[in-house]
C-alpha cells in the first residue's frame, strides 16, 4: 500500500492510548499541537513524496514480499541502485521540508533486522526470521510510520549494561513468559517518535554473555501500554506557539523524544532478539553504516536550501556579483556536493549480504557521516557571513506588522528595490532556522553515532598492512605484492561498542 499524507495524518490524530508529553503537558492529538505540528508535517512529506510528480518514482519501490508497490521508506534494499535511490530521495525531501523528516531511522532499522535475522536463520533460528518477515509485510501492507529506537540512557559510560548502578540504564528484559517479554528502561534522542505509529527497538552497543538481558530487539505500537514519550526542547521552539507566518516556523521541523518503557509487554511474534548477545555487535554496525550513508542525502539537501537562501539574500542587498560572495557560495557548493558524493559512493559500492539484500559500503558510509559531522558548521558559518548580522538582530514579524513601525521597518530593512522588507525577513529567518537548527548542527554531529565512532571504523576497515606493502614495493624494498583483502571485519566485530563507550 502507498498511503497519502492525509491518510497518515488521520491515523495518528486522536490516539487515545498514546502517552506523549510536551513541556510538561500531555498531548493527545499530535497533528494539532503547535509544538509538534511542524514535525508531523515533515513526517507527512515522506508520504506525500510518493504521490508528488517530482518524487513519485524515487518515493516508491516494488515489494517482492507483497508483490505490490510500497512507499520506499519501508523498502528492503535489493541493489546498490536502491541504496543510491535512498540518498537521492532524502536530498529531494530536504528541499520540501527544510528539516529532518524523521522516517529514515525506522527504515534503516528494518533493513538492519532483515540482514541480522537472515544471519540468524542461517544458524538455525528460522523462527525469528519468519517473525521478522511477517512484521515487514505488516509494515509494508499498512505503509506504517516507524521510529527506530536505539540509543539507551547509558548511565555511566565506562560500565557495561550489567555493571550499571541503575539496572535499567540500558533497556532490559525483566520477565519472559510463554506469550512474550516484559521490558523496562528508556531510549533517548528518538527522532520523530511522537509522530510514529510503531517503534522498532534495537540494542545500542555490542554486548557480552553477561549482558544478555539487555540484548533485546522488538517492534511495538507507539501507543503500547507503559510507553511514555517526553518530547525534547529545541532552539527557538517557543516561536511555534506564536502562530505567526514568518517568525513562527512556517516550514517544518523535527523533534526527538525520550521514550520510557515502564514494564512494557511485547508479544513473542514481535520479538527479534531476546538474549542473543552474539548478534548485537554486528547489528549495531550494520545499522550505523546504513544511517551514516543516509546523511549524505538529507544534509546535502539542507545545504541546497541554505545555499539558495544565501544567494537570494546577497541579491537582495546587491552584493551577489562581488567576488568574495561568489567564492563563499562556491565553497558551500563544494561542501554540499562532497557530502552527497560520499553518500552515493557508499551506495554504489554496496556490500551484498544475502540474496537480494544489500548493505552500504561501510568505509564510505562512515566517511559520509564524518564529513557531515564537519561540513554543516562550515556551511552555516558561510551563510551567516553572507546574510550579515541581521540573522541575529532582525526585528520580529510583529514589529513589521505594527502600524506604528511598519513604514520605517519596510524602509530600513529593504535593500535592492526588487525586494521588500518582508522578503528579507523571511529569508533571514530561513537561514537562522535551517543553518543553526537541530537537524543541521546537532544531529549532524551526533546522529548515527558521534565522530569518534566513525574514526574507530576508519582504522578498523582500512587495510594498513596492504598500504605498507604497496609502499614497500614502490620504494624498491620488495618486488612482489599480493593483494590479500582484509577479512570482512563487520561480520564478527565488537568495535562499535568501544566507540559507544566514549
Ligand atoms: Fe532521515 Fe536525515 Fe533525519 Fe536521519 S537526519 S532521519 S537520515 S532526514
Ligand atoms: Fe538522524
Amino acid at each position: 500500500t502507498v498511503r497519502t499524507g492525509e491518510q497518515y495524518l488521520q491515523s495518528i490524530s486522536n490516539r487515545s492510548k498514546v502517552e506523549i508529553y510536551v513541556m510538561g503537558r500531555e498531548v493527545k492529538d499530535v497533528t494539532k499541537h503547535p509544538f509538534l505540528k511542524p514535525s508531523v508535517m515533515s513526517f507527512k512529506a515522506t508520504f506525500d513524496a510518493a504521490w508528488e510528480e517530482d518524487t513519485k518514482e524515487l518515493g516508491r519501490a516494488w515489494s517482492p514480499y507483497l508483490e505490490e508497490e510500497i512507499n520506499r521508506f519501508n523498502h528492503v534494499h535489493r541493489s546498490p541502485e536502491d541504496l543510491a535511490a535512498k540518498v537521492k530521495l532524502l536530498r529531494k525531501l530536504s528541499h520540501k521540508t527544510g528539516a529532518c523528516f524523521q522516517r529514515c531511522v525506522g527504515w534503516d532499522s528494518l533493513n538492519t533486522l532483515n540482514i541480522v535475522t537472515t544471519m540468524m536463520a542461517s544458524k538455525g533460528k528460522t523462527e525469528i526470521r519468519d517473525r521478522f518477515v511477517e512484521y515487514l509485510k505488516f509494515v509494508q501492507k499498512n505503509d506504517l510510520a516507524l521510529a527506530g529506537a536505539m540509543t539507551d540512557a547509558k548511565g555511566v559510560r565506562n560500565l557495561k549494561p550489567s555493571q550499571q548502578p541503575n539496572k535499567n540504564a540500558y533497556l532490559r528484559i525483566t520477565e519472559v513468559t510463554k506469550d512474550g517479554i516484559y521490558v523496562s528502561g528508556a531510549k533517548a534522542n528518538i527522532t520523530g517518535v511522537a509522530a510514529t505509529e510503531e517503534m522498532v527497538v534495537l540494542p545500542t552497543r555490542a554486548m557480552g554473555p553477561e549482558d544478555k538481558d539487555y540484548a533485546v530487539a522488538f517492534a511495538i505500537p507507539t501507543d503500547s501500554e507503559g510507553v511514555k514519550i517526553v518530547v525534547g526542547r529545541q532552539l527557538n521552539d517557543a516561536r511555534r506557539m506564536e502562530e505567526g507566518e514568518i517568525d513562527a516556523l512556517p516550514y517544518f521541523y523535527n523533534h526527538e523524544g525520550l521514550v520510557i518503557f515502564d514494564n512494557v509487554f511485547v508479544p513473542m511474534n514481535r520479538v527479534f532478539l531476546a538474549g542473543e548477545w552474539e548478534y548485537t555487535g554486528t547489528l549495531v554496525e550494520i545499522f550505523s553504516a546504513y544511517h551514516r550513508q543516509g546523511y549524505g542525502g538529507c544534509k546535502a539537501g539542507l545545504g541546497d536550501v541554505i545555499i539558495g537562501a544565501s544567494a537570494d539574500l546577497a541579491k537582495q542587498i546587491g552584493v551577489d556579483r562581488a567576488s568574495h560572495v561568489q567564492d563563499k557560495l562556491t565553497e558551500m557548493i563544494f561542501l554540499t556536493e562532497t557530502m552527497y558524493s560520499a553518500g552515493i559512493a557508499a551506495s554504489l559500492n554496496a556490500v551484498k549480504m544475502c540474496d537480494n539484500c544489500w548493505w552500504v559500503n561501510p568505509m564510505h558510509a562512515n566517511v559520509t557521516k564524518h564529513l557531515v559531522a564537519r561540513f554543516p558548521s562550515q556551511i552555516a558559518q558561510l551563510s551567516i557571513d553572507l546574510a550579515g548580522g541581521i540573522v541575529g538582530t532582525a526585528p520580529s514579524e510583529w514589529d513589521l506588522k505594527n502600524p506604528k513601525l511598519k513604514e520605517y521597518i519596510s524602509r530600513y530593512l529593504q535593500g535592492a528595490e526588487d525586494f521588500t522588507a518582508e522578503d528579507r525577513l523571511r529569508m533571514v529567518r530561513l537561514v537562522e532556522n535551517v543553518s543553526m537548527g537541530v537537524a543541521f548542527q546537532i544531529e549532524s554531529v551526533h546522529g548515527a553515532g558521534s565522530p569518534a565512532a566513525q574514526r574507530i571504523m576508519f582504522t578498523r576497515l582500512y587495510d594498513l598492512n596492504f598500504a605498507q606493502e604497496v609502499a614497500k614495493k614502490l620504494a624498491g624494498r620488495k618486488s612482489d605484492v599480493k593483494f590479500t583483502p582484509k577479512a570482512e571485519p563487520w561480520r564478527d566485530s565488537q568495535s562499535e561498542s568501544e566507540a559507544k563507550e566514549l
